[in-house]
C-alpha cells in the first residue's frame, strides 16, 4: 500500500505535446482520481481519454521495483558500482565514443539535462539520442535552418484566432485531441479546417476541406502554394525584403516543380477544385495558422517538407502575429524539453551547437574535463553502430527501442551484440527488457518532480503526488549517483530538480547576449519553494524580459544576419519507391486511445475497448485485389519483417496505402510489432526515420481456427499464427488463430485454459472445443475454439471473470458459448469510452432523429465529457460504417 497525503496536486499529463494540466487527487491508498485543470492555459481543464484514464495506470502491477544484475534483485550500490566499473573498462578499452545514452521524449527536462551533462561533459560520448529523432527531428533541422533556432513561433491561442488553420499530416483528433476540440471551436465561429493527409481520418469528419494527396507529395503541393502566392499578388514584399534571404531561389525551384495547377494534380493525384480552393482560401487569409506533425515529420524529405510550409508563412510575413504562423505539433510530452538541454546527438546544452566558442561556453560552465568535439550519432545510426560492434555499452532510459525502432528485428539482434546494456525502467517487462545486463528501477508518472515543455514552449512542473515504491529512483538521482560512482560526485551533486532546474536555467542565460532563442534566465534563482509553485510560462524568458508567447513578430530571427532563411524545396517522391514486389506503401501511426508500447494505456481495460486488436486498415478495391474480407487476419510484409494483423476494410484507406498502428509488441501480441516491418531510411538533414511510406505486400491469412480466450492473468497462446491480448475489467481478452497442433485441438485448448479444476465441451465432428479453468469458485480463464472467424466474447462472459463465485448456470453457460437465458445482448463496438456508449445505441438515435453529434450527446451523454469519439459520431452522421470493427464487442 503506498500512502501520502490526500490532497490534489496540480501536474501535467505525460502523453502527448499538448501537456495538458491535471489536477490528481490521491486516495492516500495509491490511487487517484484525475481532472483537467482548469487554470492550464493548454486545455483550461480539458482532457482527452488517454489523460482522463491516468488513474486507471498507476497501480504498481508490472512495475520495476528493485535493481538487478542479470535479473537478480542487487542493492543499488552493487548496481551503480558495477555500472561504473563497467564503463570506465569500456571507455578505457575502446574510447567514450563507444558508450551511447539513448534517451526519451517522457524524461523530465531535469532528467534530460543531467543525463547530456553526464555523457556529453563528463564521460565524453557525442552519442547521446533520443527517442524523439522519432517525432519531432524534421521540425527541429526545419526551425534550425529557416529561423536559426529550433523555435516554434506561435502558441496554442493562435488557434482560437485564426480564421484558416491547415493541419499537414496530423491525425490531430486522435493523437493531439485537446487542440483538435480547439480547432474545432474555431470553426464554431466561421474558421476553417483543411486536413492534408492520404487518408481520411477521424480529423477529416471536421474538416472543411480533406486533401487525399499521393504519399511523398508534400513538398509539390506547398511549393504550388508559393508559386500562387506569387501569381496572385498575395505576396508581402516588404517582408520578404527586409526580414528574409533566398526567396527568388526557393520561387524559381518551385516553379520548376510546380509551376501550375495540372502539374501540382498530377503529382498530389488530387482534383484541381480542391488544390485551388486551398490555394485560395489560404491566399485570401491573413489569419492562417499551418500545423504540421508526424506525417510531415516522419519522412526521408521531412526537413524540407517543413522547410515548404515554413516558405510560405514567410512569403506572406505571417508569421509571430495572432492567429498566423507555423506550429508543430510534438509527438511527445517533452520532446521539447529535451531539446532545450540538447538531449539530441547533433546540440550541445541551452540550444548550444558545436562551434569552438558554444563549446567553450558548456566546458567552463559545467567545469567539464571531458567535452565532447562534435555530434554523435543519431538513434538510426546509434543501432545501426551498436550492430557493428563500434558501441559496446549503452544506457537506454525511459524508452522500448525493440519496439519502436525502424528495423525492430534489426535493433532487438543489435542489442543483443551489447557488451552491457543498462536499461532504466519503472516496468518489469518489456520487449526491451531480456536484452538488459544492468536494470534500474525509475519513478514513474506521478513519483516525479520536474518540469517539461509543451509544443507551444510552456514550460510546466510535473509534481508527484505518490511515493516512490519499492527501491525505485527518479532518473536524475539515478544519473546523479552514477556519476558519483564515476568520480564526479561534486559536480553531480544535487539536493534535488530544483537544483538542477536552475543550473538548467542559468546555462541558459551564461554568455547569451540574445543570440541563443532560448534564455529562461529570469528563473535561475527561484527558490525551492518557487520552484514547488511555478506557474506553467512560456520560453524564452530572460532575466531582461518578459516571457514571449510568440515569437519572430518583429522580423527579427537568429541567423547570422537576422534574417529568415528561404528553403529550395526539391521535388520529393516516395524515398523507397513502390515495385512489381513491394506494390503497396506501408504507412504506421497511433490510435485514439493507445500511447507508445502500451506500457501504461495497455493497463487500462477502458482505453483497450476503443480498438482491442492491431490492425490494418486498407481500401476497398485493395482488400478485393488481394482476396482479404473485412474482420479477417492478413499478413503484411515488407523487406524488413512481417505481421499478422485483423484486416479492416476502409474507404477511407488511400488504394496502394495500408495503415498499421505502431503500438503492439511482443508482450501483447504474437506478431503485430509493425515497426519490425519501417524501412530504417532517414531524412539526411533531421535524421529522422521515414515510417510512413515502406514499400509492402498483404496476402490473406490462411488458418484453420481461430477463438478467444476469457482470462484473469494475460494469456499467450503458443503454436499460433496470430494472438493479441488486451485488457477487460479483471483480466484479459486473446483473440488467436492456428492450424492444427499437433497434440490435437482438444488439448490444446486445454492446455491453454491451464492446470487445475477443469470443465471442458467437445464436438469435434464441428470442430469446436471449450475449456474453462476455476479456483475456488472463480473463472480462472475460458477458451473457446471453432473453424470460423470468431465473434470477441460477449460482454457476458467477460462479466464472469468479476464475479467472487460462478453458479451451475454460469459454468454451463461457459461451456455452451452462450449467455444464460434472458441476459441482454450488447450491441456494437465501444464508440464512447467514458460513458459507455456503443455503436448501436447511437445508430438507433440517429434513426430516431439525432442529426447532430450534440444532438446524440443530449440523447445518450455520447461525446459530451471528453469528446474524443465525437468525429465517430460525425461518421455514423454521414452514414458511414465506422471503420474501426475490431473494437471489442
Ligand atoms: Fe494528455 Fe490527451 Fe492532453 Fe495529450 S491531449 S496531453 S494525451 S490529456
Amino acid at each position: 500500500m503506498r500512502l501520502m497525503d490526500a490532497k490534489p496536486v496540480k501536474t501535467t499529463c505525460p502523453y502527448c505535446g499538448v501537456g495538458c494540466g491535471v489536477v490528481a487527487k490521491p486516495d492516500g491508498r495509491g490511487n487517484a482520481s484525475i481532472q483537467g485543470d482548469v487554470t492550464h492555459s493548454a486545455n483550461y481543464g480539458r482532457l482527452c481519454v488517454k489523460g482522463a484514464a491516468l488513474g486507471e495506470t498507476i497501480d504498481l502491477r508490472g512495475r520495476l521495483l528493485y535493481p538487478e544484475i542479470g535479473g537478480a534483485r542487487v542493492g543499488w550500490d552493487a548496481a551503480l558500482a558495477h555500472l561504473a566499473q563497467e564503463f570506465q573498462r569500456i571507455a578505457a578499452a575502446h574510447g567514450p565514443q563507444s558508450i551511447a545514452f539513448y534517451l526519451s521524449g517522457q524524461l523530465l527536462t531535469e532528467d534530460y539535462y543531467v543525463a547530456n551533462k553526464l555523457a556529453k561533459g563528463f564521460i565524453g560520448t557525442p552519442n547521446v539520442d533520443t527517442n524523439s529523432r522519432l517525432c519531432m527531428a524534421s521540425s527541429v533541422a526545419g526551425h534550425k535552418r529557416a529561423f536559426g533556432a529550433d523555435v516554434v513561433p506561435q502558441c496554442y491561442e493562435d488557434l482560437d484566432v485564426a480564421d484558416l488553420v491547415v493541419l499537414a499530416g496530423s491525425n490531430a483528433a486522435w493523437c493531439h485531441p485537446i487542440l483538435y476540440q480547439r480547432i474545432q471551436k474555431a470553426r464554431a465561429r466561421g474558421a476553417r479546417l483543411v486536413n492534408i493527409d492520404p487518408r481520411e481520418t477521424a480529423t477529416s469528419q471536421g474538416s472543411d476541406l480533406q486533401l487525399s494527396l499521393a504519399p511523398g507529395s508534400d513538398i509539390a503541393l506547398w511549393n504550388g502554394l508559393l508559386v500562387w502566392l506569387a501569381e496572385h499578388g498575395a505576396l508581402d514584399r516588404a517582408f520578404i525584403a527586409a526580414h528574409t534571404a533566398g526567396f527568388d531561389a526557393a520561387l524559381v525551384e518551385a516553379r520548376a516543380q510546380a509551376a501550375d495547377l495540372r502539374d501540382i494534380r498530377k503529382i498530389t493525384g488530387l482534383a484541381a477544385a480542391d488544390i485551388e480552393a486551398f490555394y485560395r482560401w489560404w491566399a485570401e487569409t491573413p489569419c492562417v495558422v499551418s500545423c504540421y506533425s508526424q506525417g510531415v515529420n516522419q519522412s526521408a524529405q521531412g526537413t524540407d517538407k517543413v522547410g515548404a510550409i515554413i516558405n510560405c508563412h514567410l512569403a506572406t510575413g505571417r508569421i509571430g502575429k495572432p492567429g498566423a504562423g507555423p506550429l508543430s505539433f510534438t509527438g511527445q510530452p517533452n520532446a521539447m524539453g529535451g531539446r532545450e538541454v540538447g538531449g539530441m546527438a547533433n546540440m550541445l546544452a541551452a540550444h548550444m551547437d558545436f562551434s569552438e566558442a558554444e563549446r567553450d561556453c558548456v566546458r567552463r560552465f559545467w567545469k567539464a574535463p571531458n567535452l565532447i568535439a562534435g555530434p554523435g550519432l543519431k538513434a538510426v545510426q546509434m543501432f545501426e553502430a551498436i550492430a557493428r560492434g563500434q558501441i559496446k555499452a549503452l544506457w537506454v532510459m525511459g524508452t522500448n527501442p525493440a519496439v519502436s525502432l525502424p528495423n525492430a528485428d534489426g535493433v532487438r539482434a543489435a542489442l543483443g551484440k551489447l557488451e552491457l546494456c543498462v536499461i532504466s525502467e519503472n516496468v518489469a517487462s518489456n520487449d526491451s527488457a531480456p536484452f538488459a545486463h544492468i536494470r534500474l528501477p525509475a519513478a514513474a508518472w506521478g513519483e516525479k518532480d520536474g518540469t517539461v515543455t509543451n509544443s507551444e514552449r510552456r514550460i510546466s512542473r510535473q509534481r508527484a503526488f505518490l511515493p516512490l515504491p519499492g527501491e525505485a529512483r527518479p532518473d536524475w538521482r539515478i544519473l546523479a549517483d552514477a556519476a558519483a560512482k564515476m568520480g564526479w560526485s561534486r559536480e553531480f551533486a544535487y539536493p534535488g530538480p530544483a537544483d538542477i532546474f536552475r543550473e538548467h536555467a542559468a546555462l541558459s542565460g551564461f554568455e547569451n547576449g540574445g543570440r541563443r532563442a532560448f534564455d529562461i534566465s529570469a528563473r535561475e534563482a527561484l527558490s525551492n519553494a518557487d520552484y514547488d509553485r511555478l506557474r506553467p510560462f512560456h520560453w524564452p524568458h530572460p532575466k531582461s524580459g518578459e516571457p514571449q508567447r510568440r515569437m519572430f513578430a518583429n522580423g527579427q530571427f537568429f541567423t547570422a544576419d537576422g534574417k529568415a532563411c528561404f528553403v529550395a524545396a526539391g521535388r520529393a517522391s516516395l524515398a523507397a519507391p513502390i515495385s512489381g514486389k513491394w506494390p503497396l506503401v506501408l504507412n504506421t501511426g497511433r490510435i485514439r486511445d493507445q500511447w507508445h508500447t502500451m506500457t501504461r494505456t495497455g493497463k487500462s481495460a477502458r482505453l483497450s475497448q476503443h480498438i482491442a486488436e492491431p490492425f490494418v486498415e486498407v481500401h476497398p478495391q485493395d482488400a478485393a485485389r488481394y482476396a482479404l474480407a473485412d474482420g479477417s487476419l492478413a499478413q503484411l510484409r515488407t523487406a524488413y519483417g512481417a505481421a499478422v494483423l485483423r484486416v479492416v476494410v476502409s474507404p477511407g484507406q488511400r488504394q496502394g496505402s495500408l495503415f498499421a498502428p505502431m503500438h503492439w509488441s511482443a508482450e501483447n501480441s504474437g506478431a503485430a510489432r509493425i515497426c519490425a516491418l519501417v524501412q530504417p531510411l532517414t531524412d539526411p538533414m533531421s535524421g529522422q526515420p521515414e515510417a510512413k511510406a515502406t514499400p509492402a505486400l498483404i496476402a490473406p491469412l490462411a488458418a484453420a481456427h481461430f477463438g478467444y480466450c476469457v482470462s484473469r492473468e494475460l494469456a499467450r497462446p503458443e503454436g499460433c499464427l496470430y494472438w493479441s491480448a488486451s485488457r477487460i475489467a479483471g483480466g484479459y481478452v486473446t483473440a488467436f488463430a492456428l492450424d492444427a497442433p499437433e497434440a490435437g485441438l482438444a488439448a490444446w485448448a486445454r492446455a491453454l485454459a491451464g492446470e487445475g479444476e477443469m470443465a471442458a465441451f467437445e464436438d469435434a465432428a464441428c470442430g469446436i472445443h471449450r475449456a474453462a479453468r476455476f479456483d475456488h469458485g472463480r473463472l480462472e480463464r475460458a477458451v473457446d475454439l471453432g473453424p470460423g472467424l470468431a465473434s470477441p466474447p460477449g460482454e457476458w462472459l467477460r462479466a464472469l471473470l468479476l464475479k467472487p463465485r460462478l453458479t451451475f448456470e454460469d459454468r454451463r453457460s461457459i461451456l455452451a458459448g452462450r449467455p444464460a437465458s434472458g441476459e441482454a445482448r450488447q450491441d456494437g463496438g465501444i464508440v464512447c469510452v467514458c460513458f459507455q456508449v456503443r455503436s448501436a445505441p447511437i445508430a438507433a438515435a440517429i434513426e430516431r432523429g439525432a442529426d447532430s453529434a450534440e444532438a446524440v450527446g443530449i440523447m445518450l451523454r455520447a461525446g459530451t465529457n471528453c469528446g474524443s469519439c465525437v468525429p465517430e459520431i460525425k461518421r455514423m452522421l454521414k452514414g458511414a460504417a465506422l471503420p474501426f470493427k475490431v473494437a471489442a464487442e
